[in-house]
């Protein structure tokens, strides 16, 4: 298997970039979606094969996108927002299989982040309703304070976090364009 070639990376990039310079370029570009592909056939922009994380990366001035492209290269840019943002999708990517395969999720470690639930409130997964005064920020707050909290929630706590994952987080997370079409995992009898 070949490795990142950074060299057509940067050719790749600054060819769809405004500035030429690669300092400036990588500046200009967000991390917009992420695809998983188990048969591992995609081939990053660089000409690395075997990918199976596709990221889709945007400029945002002249409006041209990348893909796939793999998280090594996106980690190449060095910019902190973008690598948040990988490891953001990454870690959606996960959450949407478990709710897909219908497993248990609580808000941990195991599923969340802090930079999680922002990117999560960032992009529009907490809509105002009349539970949240009109205001999905209390309800990013509210799940930010119970990240945090090492004791036990109270009952009400515990409902309430319960809706928001399984209902307003799950509902934002299954229908997120930007993580590609669901691949259902194979259950049990496996082709040989
Ligand atoms: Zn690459």
């Amino acid at each position: 298997m070949s490795t990142h070639n950074f060299e057509t990376l940067r050719g790749a990039v600054i060819d769809a970039s405004l500035s030429n310079k690669w300092a400036n370029a990588v500046q200009e570009w967000q991390v917009v979606g992420v695809e998983e592909d188990q048969r591992a056939t995609g081939i990053c922009v660089c000409g690395k094969t075997g990918l199976v994380y596709l990221y889709t990366i945007r400029n945002q001035q002249t409006q041209q996108a990348l893909f796939p492209i793999g998280s090594s290269c996106i980690n190449h840019f060095g910019i902190e927002e973008l690598n948040t943002s990988v490891s953001a999708l990454y870690r959606l990517l996960e959450l949407r299989a478990a709710f897909a395969d219908q497993k248990h999720v609580d808000l941990t470690s195991e599923y969340f982040s802090r930079a999680m639930l922002a990117y999560l409130w960032e992009n529009g997964a907490f809509p105002p309703n009349k539970y949240n005064q009109l205001n999905g920020e209390n309800d990013y707050d509210f799940l930010v304070d119970m990240f945090n909290r090492h004791r036990e929630f109270t009952k009400m706590q515990k409902s309430k976090v319960w809706v928001l994952l399984n209902r307003t987080i799950k509902d934002f997370v299954m229908n997120d364009e930007r993580l590609g079409q669901l691949v259902q995992q194979p259950q049990g009898d496996d082709e040989v």
